[in-house]
């Protein structure tokens, strides 16, 4: 799934992971201070700095997605129609996940093509 999503898609999965990683972390610390007593200490401190970092990492990419997202290019994808957003010149649909391209060098089919295919298809089923 995280290769195989649109990359704002994918941020935010990035974003989710180390927000979940960052709270197990600042949770598992505090949790060392009730078991272990004072050496846990220690511990409680580095999950809770590990924790924070992961916390503001998570949120650094949050913004970062919300910063591409702004800057992201609507367009409607041709394979099943939907408007989906797309990052620089290749990106996946969010909904079908069909690669997309904006360079016409490295596209193996046009929207034009595909659509005649597609229509070709639906004749013929
Ligand atoms: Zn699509």
């Amino acid at each position: 799934m995280m290769f195989k999503s649109a990359k704002i898609n994918a941020f935010r999965t990035w974003g989710l992971l180390l927000t979940m990683i960052g709270m197990g972390l600042m949770v598992l610390g505090t949790a060392g201070i009730v078991f272990w007593g004072h050496s846990g200490k220690i511990l409680a401190a580095i999950g809770l700095v590990i924790g924070l970092i992961a916390m503001v990492g998570s949120l650094g990419i949050y913004f970062w997605a919300g910063m591409l997202s702004t800057s992201a290019v609507q367009i409607q994808c041709p394979q099943c129609g939907k408007l989906t957003k797309m990052l620089g010149r290749t990106d996946r649909c969010m909904f079908c996940k069909t690669i997309l391209t904006t360079d016409s060098g490295i596209a193996t089919i046009t929207a034009e093509a595909l659509e005649e295919e597609l229509s070709q298809q639906s004749s013929q089923g």
